[in-house]
């Protein structure tokens, strides 16, 4: 990687108007990374925009940089502007184009440099650079890395710690999941050295939901999950009228995946939810149960193996039944699950 972060650098010389780009709804890494790295740019004497393809979630609202981001969805002239002029495209936490629509149909057309800073595993190929390390925590923690080989990580100051530490937090379930490596942890300690409040950050990340939200997290547990104790597995499914009745916003729905791994015997979590275009998936897994393959083989997704996505053009009835018809096939993996 650090030849990668050498050649990234060189970009970043030669570039004055760069274009920072993410996935759609980002989450708490795509905010955190984008926002570190324009803020970094920014402190370095470049012009340095954020665009994402949609909005993101309340609990982001507080970063550093959030009133400077354009989102796409509300302001395309102003996007589309940015990516005419700029002389670099980075695209974080993510990996390939066709994954933010139209947004990265203007970045394709658009001939200019193009570099990838992600975590995800199959990187894209359409860059001229890639950094990427797919046992990385996350797109945060290769910023930091970026920033501590290109200058020295004297130049994070406490807004940019606070982006990465919030991509780290994000990304690694509260510092639970297995990509926690002591690297994640010496990261943060600096991190926290350059000011961030851990208790403060964890407070707007994870302990602001409105009434709404609670409530709709009780819904899904109580009238909208089934166990499939033969398969360890557990799937959660949020229609049209649920939407409705609690008021969802974008964001609302982000973390209600995770709640059945909390079962002992659920190694396999599935929600499923109905959105106005289509069905979207979220996919969470507990030790070597590889739920990229399963959202690649079914249900035209990927991410990584303990956390993935997908869609479904069916309905959301007939979508169910897809991921039950698809379980049997995996009945000997799930109850064989390594959990270390
Ligand atoms: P989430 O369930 O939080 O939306 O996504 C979990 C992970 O899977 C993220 O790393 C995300 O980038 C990836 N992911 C989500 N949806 C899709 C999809 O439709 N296709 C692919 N390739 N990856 C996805
Ligand atoms: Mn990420």
């Amino acid at each position: 990687m650090r030849q990668d972060i050498k050649a990234l650098g060189s970009l970043l010389l030669l570039s004055r108007e760069i274009v920072i780009v993410t996935h759609a709804n980002p989450d708490g890494d795509a905010m955190g990374s984008t926002l570190a790295l324009m803020r970094y740019l920014r402190n370095q004497g470049k012009r340095a925009y954020v665009i994402t393809p949609t909005p993101y979630a309340s609990f982001l609202k507080w970063l550093p940089g959030d009133k400077d981001v354009i989102v796409y969805s509300y302001q395309q002239e102003l996007a589309k502007k940015k990516i005419e002029i700029c002389d670099l495209v980075c695209c974080l936490d993510f990996n390939a184009l066709h994954r933010i629509n139209e947004l990265g149909e203007l970045i394709e057309k658009r001939d200019v440099k193009k570099a990838v800073i992600d975590h995800h595993l199959f990187p894209g190929k359409f860059q001229d650079v890639l950094v990427s390390n797919t046992k990385a925590s996350s797109t945060c923690e290769l910023i930091y890395e970026v920033i501590e080989q290109l200058t020295g990580s004297d130049a994070i100051d406490e807004e940019i710690a606070n982006c990465i530490y919030t991509g780290i937090l994000t990304d690694t379930g509260g510092f639970q999941f297995s990509c926690t490596t002591p690297r994640v942890h010496q990261i943060v300690a600096d991190l926290l050295q350059k000011g961030v409040k851990p208790d403060i950050v964890q407070n707007r990340v994870f302990n602001s939901f409105n009434e709404n939200r609670l409530k709709l997290l009780g819904h899904c547990l109580s009238n909208r999950m089934t166990v499939y104790p033969e398969y360890h597995a557990a799937m959660i499914y949020l229609t049209k009228e649920d939407w409705e009745k609690f008021n969802v916003k974008g964001g609302d729905t982000e973390g209600i995946v995770n709640y059945p791994l909390k079962m002992q015997d659920v190694y396999f979590s599935c929600f499923i939810i109905e959105r106005p275009d289509l069905i979207k998936m979220s996919f969470r897994s507990k030790g070597d149960f590889d739920v990229n393959s399963f959202a690649g083989t079914n249900f035209e997704g990927g991410g990584h193996a303990n956390a993935a996505g997908g869609k479904s053009q069916d309905n959301l009835e007939k979508t169910i039944e897809r991921f039950e018809k698809a379980l049997p096939a995996y009945k000997e993996k799930l109850n064989t699950v390594n959990l270390g």
